[in-house]
């Protein structure tokens, strides 16, 4: 580039302040917008995991099925808000259509194109931003109460298994050597060997997000609206308030509020929410080694700088509805039941909104109309996972370089 260009980057999330970084060493000169904070959306309170063996789609075949159960189960993986169900409706039926054993088979493959590079993209991020220490590659174990649960989990490790995700399993022994403090109760587990945990997502995000600054990006707050046209192309973003940032290219990456930006940029999606909900208490004696799954209650316990994380389930609710911690009591309820010692003392309860494809692939995409254009949201359960790369991917598809893998299944046009 003989003269600069200007990039401006909608979202300082994971996602975004990735984007903004990459964009960065491509020598773009990068402005970053956000309405908050960096890293105050859903990157600021996650479970922390680096999931790169989790290929499987949350769309499995038997999981429409189970779906009745679980609503009945007020302790149960999934809530629903029945006033915003008749908007979900149409995720919904491509929620069950991406559950099917062939798109499965296709999706995995798809997701593991990206998780596969997600620890060499990180690798120097990390480093440069001086958070190695914050970061730990030591795998995590999913625990089972009954080897009838580890039997029912069959199709989804043999999945990642044959997408070459290292998955070895564990006896009740050898799970009470890694994690004495967990409760006997589990019959058997299983090692996610590649996985890898953060001691706090949010400070990922700002450590990431100060590196940006240092080298020499823009961090503005600023809530955008809509956008100016110019020669039939968007070459202004408007804020609320009225003020213009002009931009020679954009990328769109605010999770899960992106689907009306991305409407006003001419392409509906079919972006939704699954919300989540976790609480994070002080360790008080509890102890735990690495991050924990307990497969049979969908939670996730997390060991974190400030305490351990326990949360997970999922609630279709809509980005508008007030939170209801109840739920994050009733996950905490199950975590103490898998680690006995965990008090509620000094805990806080938190709620995250996960940007949802309804086939559980990122959008990472330039926009169909307009090739000053990009998309990088919809990362469901994943996106602090593939922030690098989606950030790495995102950036040959602004430069027009060669992208390393094929972008056609991440294509913002594709349902
Ligand atoms: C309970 C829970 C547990 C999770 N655990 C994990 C995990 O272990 N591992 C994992 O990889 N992922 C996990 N996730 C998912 C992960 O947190 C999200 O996928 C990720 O944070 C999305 O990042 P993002 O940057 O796209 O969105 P966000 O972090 O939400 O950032 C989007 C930003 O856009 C801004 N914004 C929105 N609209 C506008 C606008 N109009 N103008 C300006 N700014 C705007 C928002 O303020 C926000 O800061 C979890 C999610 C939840 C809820």
């Amino acid at each position: 580039m003989s003269e600069a260009q200007t990039a401006l980057v909608i979202g300082a999330g994971i996602v975004g302040v990735n984007v903004g970084l990459v964009l960065q060493q491509q020598g773009f000169d990068v402005t970053i917008v956000d309405r908050n904070e960096p890293g105050m959306g859903t990157s600021f309170g996650n479970a922390g995991g680096l999931a790169v063996t989790e290929c499987a789609p949350i769309s499995m075949p038997g999981t429409l099925l189970k779906v009745p159960g679980w609503l009945m189960d007020p302790y149960g993986p999934l809530t629903l808000r029945w006033s915003y169900l008749p908007r979900m409706v149409p995720w919904l039926l491509r929620f069950a259509a991406a559950g099917r054993k062939h798109r499965v088979e296709q999706i995995a493959s798809e997701l593991v194109a990206i998780l596969d590079r997600v620890w060499d993209d990180y690798t120097p991020l990390i480093r440069d931003a001086g958070l190695a220490d914050a970061v730990f590659r030591e795998g995590a174990l999913a625990v089972y109460r009954s080897t009838q649960s580890r039997r029912a989990s069959d199709y989804n490790i043999d999945l990642r298994r044959r997408n070459g995700v290292r998955v070895t399993d564990v006896t009740r022994e050898q799970i009470a050597e890694m994690e004495p403090g967990l409760a006997p109760i589990f019959a058997c587990g299983v090692v996610e060997e590649d996985w890898g945990r953060v001691l706090d997502p949010y400070k990922i995000v700002l450590g990431f997000e100060k590196l940006f600054r240092e080298r020499g990006g823009i961090y503005q707050k600023a809530e955008i609206v809509d956008f100016i046209w110019r020669d039939g192309k968007p070459r202004a973003a408007v804020a609320r308030g009225g003020d213009q940032i002009v931009f020679d290219k954009l990328v769109v990456a605010c999770g899960a509020w992106s689907k009306n930006l991305a409407g006003k940029l001419g392409s509906p999606v079919p972006l939704d929410t699954e919300r989540g909900y976790n609480t994070t208490v002080p360790y008080h004696g509890a102890t735990l080694n690495r991050t924990v799954i307990s497969a049979d209650d969908s939670i996730v316990l997390t060991p974190m700088e400030m305490g351990i994380r326990v949360g997970g389930a999922v609630e279709l609710g809509g980005l508008t509805a007030a939170p209801n911690y109840k739920r994050a009591r009733a996950l905490f309820a199950k975590g103490q039941q898998v680690l006995p010692a965990l008090s509620d003392q000094g805990g806080t309860d938190w709620m995250g909104f996960r940007p949802s494809m309804p086939d559980s692939k990122p959008v990472i995409s330039t926009s169909p109309l307009h090739d000053n254009v990009a998309f990088a949201f919809g990362h469901g359960h994943l996106g602090l996972t593939m922030g690098a790369t989606t950030g790495q991917l995102v950036a040959a598809l602004i430069s027009g370089n060669p992208a390393p893998i094929d972008m056609t299944p991440y294509r913002i046009d594709r349902f």
